[in-house]
């Protein structure tokens, strides 16, 4: 280790503060620094190299330094970097917003710009809100959201979330709203009943569509999405799609919802948006409720809500880049096959006693470890996938796979047989065969 590299780490812990991280642990070690990637692969400062088996944290799509992303940002950056969206338009952006309109579900005719998931959500629970107060002699109010969800970790949309370990501190500082149980059929249920007796009230039903993904990866049954869009069709209740994680070729699809047949009346997009380069999130909603904030100036109804880089267009250049590539590289196409090999080979984990249950749609996986919430089983197992040269996250007890759609079926193969041998060691007692893969 070079003087350098060490100061480097040294440094680390000394300012930053890290997310999500007991601060008290994280210093105990080095830490792992990053420094270059290539592809699906990471590189660290010692020269180790590393699979980005949850595509750095869910966002990496096409792998890293793609050729034609690198290449519009450079473009971009040779002409213009940032330009605000108050009071001004930028060509990225507007390109960008004509292609998301394009692409999603038919029917969402406008795109709000802001930098983050969390922010995504945020925003269309205040249009949906605002869109009540503007428009209606029935002022709803109520947002309705799934017991254990999670839309992110700004204070609205932890009002959202239903995920304990991360939100019960904050219960004082946070909006009221109503959760329903369960996730399948069980959440459906509830749904129509509380439609049934208060849809007056209720402003918007707000979900991670199909796929629940900090919950611990858990997929709904078939048709359940369907089923709330009739719904809260039927009681003129706004269906809130929050697809900060599926979007983007996630479940093999562009959007989760079209899975369904779906056109939520707001779309949540950030995460995979920009191919995992630059922060960049955008709402998308109807003509509907755009003409709901249509109003002469001094009725004081316009939405008020705008973040300082929205829209900008370094990051809509490299969404832009990102979109082209799942047209010239045909992803989805090519991603079928990879799904397929998935599935099949992520059944193999049943034969580990220690795993309980195994969850996929598309390429987002979960493996859930037996134990209990504080055993941290799921980092212990990604701990010693590291030795493998292999970067995974896990959610509590459940491990997750997710790694770029570009990732070869070869790729993923050792992805899966580095995790299994991962789990197998490090809860099923046999330590036997350590080694390493050599890649360059
Ligand atoms: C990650 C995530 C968010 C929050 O996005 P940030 O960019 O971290 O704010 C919201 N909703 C879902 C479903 C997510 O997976």
């Amino acid at each position: 280790m070079s003087q350098y590299t060490r100061r480097l780490k040294q440094w680390d812990k000394e300012y930053i503060w890290h997310p999500f991280t007991q601060m008290r642990d994280w210093v105990k070690d080095d830490p792992l620094v990053i420094d270059s990637a290539k592809g699906i692969y990471l590189k660290d400062i010692d020269g180790n190299i590393y699979m980005d088996g949850v595509s750095s944290l869910w966002v990496n799509v096409h792998g890293h330094r793609h050729a034609h992303v690198d290449a519009a940002l450079k473009k971009q950056i040779d002409k213009l970097s940032h330009s605000t969206l108050l009071g001004l338009s930028n060509t990225p952006s507007i390109e960008l917003a004509k292609r998301l309109i394009d692409l999603a579900p038919k029917g969402l005719k406008k795109v709000f710009y802001s930098d983050n998931g969390s922010t995504a959500v945020e925003i269309a629970i205040k249009m949906a809100y605002q869109y009540w107060q503007n428009t209606g002699k029935n002022k709803k109010t109520n947002i309705v959201h799934l017991s254990n969800s999670y839309h992110g970790d700004t204070l609205g949309s932890v009002s959202v979330g239903g995920i304990d370990l991360f939100h019960k501190v904050y219960r004082r500082l946070i909006f009221k709203t109503i959760a329903l149980e369960g996730h399948g059929w069980e959440a459906l249920e509830g749904l129509e009943k509380l439609l049934e007796a208060r849809s007056d009230s209720i402003a918007a039903l707000v979900v991670e569509p199909l796929v629940q993904g900090a919950a611990g990866m858990l997929v709904w049954p078939q048709g359940t999405l369907k089923r709330m869009r009739e719904l809260t069709q039927k009681y003129n209740v706004f269906l809130i799609a929050d697809e900060v994680a599926t979007g983007f070729g996630r479940t093999g699809k562009m959007f989760a919802c079209q899975h369904e047949g779906v056109v939520p009346d707001f779309l949540c997009l950030a995460k995979g948006l920009t191919g995992g380069y630059l922060p960049l999130a955008a709402t998308l909603t109807t003509q509907k409720i755009y003409e709901g904030f249509l109003f002469d100036y001094k009725e004081q109804k316009t939405f008020f809500h705008g973040h300082t880089y929205t829209g900008n267009p370094l990051a809509c250049a490299a969404a832009l880049a990102n979109l082209e590539i799942f047209q010239k590289e045909r992803t989805l196409k090519k991603l079928v096959p990879k799904i397929e090999f998935l599935a099949k080979k992520l059944k193999m984990f049943y034969n580990l006693p220690s795993v309980i249950d195994v969850r996929h749609k598309g390429f987002m996986a979960g493996i859930e470890l037996k134990g209990r919430p504080d055993d941290r089983l799921g980092a212990k197992a990604c701990q010693a996938v590291r030795k493998y040269g292999v970067i995974l996250r896990p959610l509590g007890n459940v491990i997750v796979l997710m790694p770029p759609l570009s990732i070869s079926k070869e790729e993923l193969d050792f992805l899966l047989t580095a995790t299994y041998r991962a789990i197998e060691e490090t809860l099923n007692g046999s330590g036997a065969h350590i080694y390493r893969v050599s890649r360059s």
